[in-house]
């Protein structure tokens, strides 16, 4: 059925602008006035007139590369790669690290890191390890300790990227804390620290130990973290950066070894190829611009992968998610508060579960506070949503008004400026992890995606996972299983 809506598809892409605009409606209903729509909407795939995040601005030199200004329909590819975001681009930048002699085609649908990986909050925050307790009780010691480690391994894994390639993306190191209002949520914490600190005594070599985390309770927390109302806090070490430099510049490094990039080049099916004599090509993937080959195919196509491989859609497991993004600026002085030197995330009172980035001395925009959450002002929760060409004005009052109530009026002044709103789509299994590893029954097609909205922290070690298997046939112990590919099924069915 999505098989005939692609070449449907294809064909309706054909068509001058204007009447594509008409044959395919936008599958959701718009927020606010869309302009400029005089391009196709697939439902499913990328939208191709999103919003233009805080980072984009200025679009970066390979916003719109083709490597090759035709679509290499010719050659057959070791690897095609679907998607430029920090997934796609770990993968070709791993694979072309083990062996650059490999050639890559990687396709993109929009511009370069247009996607969520261009547009978040700007935390690389290994944040999840708050949830050991649970993962403890529902997948063991083992496997709880393998998640803790995968996620600090993978923050420390782009920080050592970013600093041996001087990346220009305003990585800073700083001071982060889950921080607390409520009695309740601040005592589970506490406990979970504790829970944490029993741990490391027992199993020293295993965990994420090398980020030592710090409670700060009552006038302590108060005083130390200086946000006016707060019962508590739990600190730690954390990263903030413009992510879109930093993934393009991972681009870059494989573009630099050979890798060929298509922008605004949609990836529209992908079948396995009929005629096995071509070169060994074992996939051709159809796209708006002609049909490419290749021998393996990688999808990284976080929450648009449900239009692309009705398989994986079929489970229901990769459930799509708008999130949304301000950029605001408080009224006063910030340059010598320290409050301001670090990021913030506070997941209990009716808070929206905000998260907080702020733009450090020296950085084009410095001083800026990135805030992001608050879907819970959308009675969807934004959910099932895949058009970030629009923002969500009920969710935009929230953001840009939380930091002066969370900072309070010593800190923050008497009023914000708004410097711009921006969303993205994010991907969430049930579970909250990744689906990585080979599509079951189709050889040499393989994925890395669904982050659930925290792939600055998984992505870059999934892919790392995914070229293991890949070129070694091999998945490294250190994988969590937790992420394995199949359980999407096993979901399907259990449901
Ligand atoms: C608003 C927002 C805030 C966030 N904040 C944070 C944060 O602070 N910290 C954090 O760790 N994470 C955050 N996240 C999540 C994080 O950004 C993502 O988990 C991560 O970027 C996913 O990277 P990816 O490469 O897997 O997917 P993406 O970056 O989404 O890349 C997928 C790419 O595939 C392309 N593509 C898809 N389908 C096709 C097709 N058919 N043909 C061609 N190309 C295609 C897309 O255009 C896109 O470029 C946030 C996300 C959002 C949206």
């Amino acid at each position: 059925m999505l098989h005939l809506l692609a070449t449907a598809l294809l064909s309706i892409a054909a068509l001058a602008p204007e009447a594509r605009a008409l044959a395919v409606p936008s599958p959701q209903a718009p927020l606010s006035r869309r302009d400029n729509l005089d391009q196709i909407v697939l439902p499913g795939f990328p939208h191709p007139n999103p919003t233009v995040s805080y980072w984009q601005d200025p679009p970066h030199r390979i916003a719109n590369l083709r490597t090759t200004p035709e679509l290499p329909t010719s050659e057959v590819f070791d690897y095609v790669v679907v998607g430029s975001g920090i997934s796609g681009a770990a993968v070709a930048f791993k694979l072309l690290s083990r062996d650059p002699s490999l050639s890559i085609l990687m396709l993109e649908a929009r511009t370069a890191a247009s996607a969520a990986s261009g547009r978040n909050g700007g935390h690389c925050k290994p944040g999840d390890w708050k949830e050991v307790k649970d993962w403890v009780e529902l997948y063991g010691e083992d496997e709880a300790l393998r998640l803790g480690k995968m996620e600090q391994d993978c923050v420390d894994d782009v920080r050592d990227f970013v600093r041996t390639h001087n990346v220009s993306s305003g990585w800073q190191d700083v001071e982060t804390a889950d921080v607390y209002w409520t009695k309740k949520a601040f005592d589970e914490a506490v406990e979970i620290k504790q829970f944490q600190d029993e741990l490391e005594k027992r199993r020293p070599n295993d965990g994420p130990w090398s980020n030592k985390r710090t409670v700060y309770a009552g006038q302590a927390a108060r005083d130390y973290w200086k946000w006016p109302q707060i019962l508590g806090a739990v600190a730690y070490t954390s990263h903030t950066q413009n992510p879109y430099l930093t993934v393009c510049a991972l681009l870059e490094q494989s573009l630099d070894k050979g890798l060929n990039l298509q922008t605004t080049t949609i990836a529209l099916s992908i079948d396995k190829v009929s005629n096995r004599s071509d070169a060994g090509a074992k996939w051709e993937v159809k796209t708006d611009r002609g049909t490419v080959k290749g021998k393996q195919v990688v999808l990284t196509t976080n929450s648009y992968t449900n239009a692309l491989h009705p398989g994986l859609a079929s489970t229901g497991f990769l459930v799509p998610q708008r999130n949304q993004v301000a950029a605001v600026h408080p009224s006063k002085d910030t340059s010598n508060n320290t409050v301001f030197r670090r990021s913030h995330s506070y997941p209990d009172l009716h808070s929206g579960n905000n998260y907080i980035a702020i733009r450090a001395p020296g950085d084009i925009g410095a001083g800026d506070v990135i805030l992001g959450g608050s879907t819970k002002f959308s009675p969807t929760r934004e959910r099932n949503i895949t058009d970030d060409s629009v923002i969500n004005p009920d969710i935009a009052d929230d953001l840009h008004g939380v930091g002066r109530v969370v900072f309070g009026y010593e800190n923050w002044g008497e009023s914000t400026t708004v410097v711009k709103d921006w969303t993205g789509i994010i991907c969430n299994t049930p579970d909250g992890f990744p689906v990585v590893g080979g599509l079951p029954n189709e050889e040499g097609l393989w994925a890395s995606v669904c982050m659930n909205g925290h792939g600055m922290a998984w992505a870059f070690r999934s892919a790392e996972a995914l070229v293991q298997m890949m070129a070694v046939g091999e998945t490294p112990s250190w994988l969590p299983k937790s992420f394995d590919i199949n359980r999407a099924w096993n979901y399907t069915a259990e449901a």
